[in-house]
């Protein structure tokens, strides 16, 4: 754990452009050929969901957060070092006092080919009716809503809280009113659990017009729920669709090699579903990820076994040029892939809500 405090204030020395901005062009590789510009911040570990799955109910943020103008200062070294792509989240990143102002700077920044940067966000939705337009206002382009149920019942016993369904469904509904398009939906499924819900979601995309996301169950929760078994793989979920009163999947061919989903559409072209496997069908090899904890430290992969206190350097003052060499070297040490469901296989030293999915 870290040796400072919830409200740490920002450290006096290092200042954060006292190396010309773009004087680096070097972008950040990895020792296995990969080019990152994907960074995900969580900006901290509080939820207000308790989602079955994810989190026992007993524990509470296990992690300090940083002042906004800190993960600026953080985010800003990424992007100087090529990374076009930043995702908030958490935690619930909507609990998270100071979100529009860090919004709005980012929105200011501009990428190595000075374009602005794709700024997205992950939420579960309970707060996204009021904050959907601030958010768009203050430059967000997109959002994702975690949703694990369409049916009401099933949505609140997994999240623990009553009235959660109608409460996220008018979230996603203020979101892409406000234009945080496209819309993606990302439901975890579990065998036995919510796995009933494949063919409902299909109908959601197409009745609400978002990306309704389907994604393997990882183990990465606090408890020890994970096995090979409870997970729904990616050809029981197309072959359910298939089966059902919905014109027939059509696959979408890849945007980019680095996309994580399996993309398809229905016959009639209306609605949109992707899989994301990375449990069956583990998409490592294009990872173009890495991630930036609550409390400032790098995770090269959801699995690593260790961190890299970042935000312990810029505490210490160390300078703009020191960090960036710090992110490129840890960066070239990023895992080559992970080991889930192999013998030996060892969880993360944090579960998902923790490190910020
Ligand atoms: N609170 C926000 C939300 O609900 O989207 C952001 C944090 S939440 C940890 C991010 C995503 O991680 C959610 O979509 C959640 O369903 C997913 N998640 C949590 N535990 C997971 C697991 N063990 N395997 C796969 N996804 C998981």
């Amino acid at each position: 754990m870290a040796n400072f405090s919830k409200t740490a204030p920002a450290p006096a020395a290092a200042p954060v452009l006292s190396v010309p901005a773009r004087s680096i062009i070097e972008r950040l590789t990895d020792s296995h050929g990969r080019t990152i510009h994907d960074l995900r911040v969580s900006i901290t570990d509080r939820c207000n969901y308790k989602c079955v799955y994810c989190r026992t109910g007993e524990v509470g943020p296990q992690y300090p957060e940083l002042g906004i103008e800190e993960y600026l200062r953080l985010i800003r070294l990424f992007v100087d070092l090529g990374i076009t792509k930043v995702r908030l989240t958490g935690g619930e990143p909507l609990l998270r006092h100071g979100l529009l102002d860090l919004i709005r700077e980012l929105r200011r920044l501009r990428t190595l080919w000075d374009e602005p940067l794709d700024l997205a966000l992950t939420t579960n939705g309970h707060l996204l009716d009021s904050l959907a337009e601030p958010l768009k206002a203050a430059g967000l382009n997109r959002v994702t809503v975690s949703m694990d149920a369409v049916d009401a019942a099933t949505f609140e016993r997994i999240t623990r809280v009553p009235g959660s369904f109608q409460t996220v469904l008018h979230g996603v509904r203020a979101a892409r009113a406000a234009g945080l398009t496209p819309l993606k939906i990302n439901c975890v499924l579990l065998r036995g659990f919510n796995d009933n819900e494949i063919e409902g979601f299909a109908r959601f995309a197409r009745e609400e017009d978002v990306v309704v996301r389907f994604i393997e169950f990882m183990p990465l929760e606090e408890g020890r729920l994970w096995s090979p078994e409870i997970v729904v793989p990616l050809k029981e979920i197309v072959d359910r669709i298939s089966r059902a009163d919905i014109p027939p999947l059509v696959e979408v061919p890849l945007r980019e090699p680095s996309e994580t989903a399996r993309r398809y559409t229905f016959a009639d072209g209306v609605g949109e579903i992707g899989i994301i496997a990375p449990v069956s069908q583990a998409f490592c090899g294009a990872c173009s990820r890495v991630r930036l904890t609550s409390d400032g430290k790098i995770r090269t992969c959801l699995f690593s076994q260790v961190e890299h206190d970042l935000y312990g350097r810029l505490r210490a003052g160390a300078p703009v040029n020191e960090l960036r060499e710090y992110i490129v070297y840890t960066v070239k040490g990023k895992e080559a892939r992970h080991h889930i469901g192999e013998p030996g296989f060892l969880k993360p030293s944090r579960s998902m809500v923790h490190i910020g999915g």
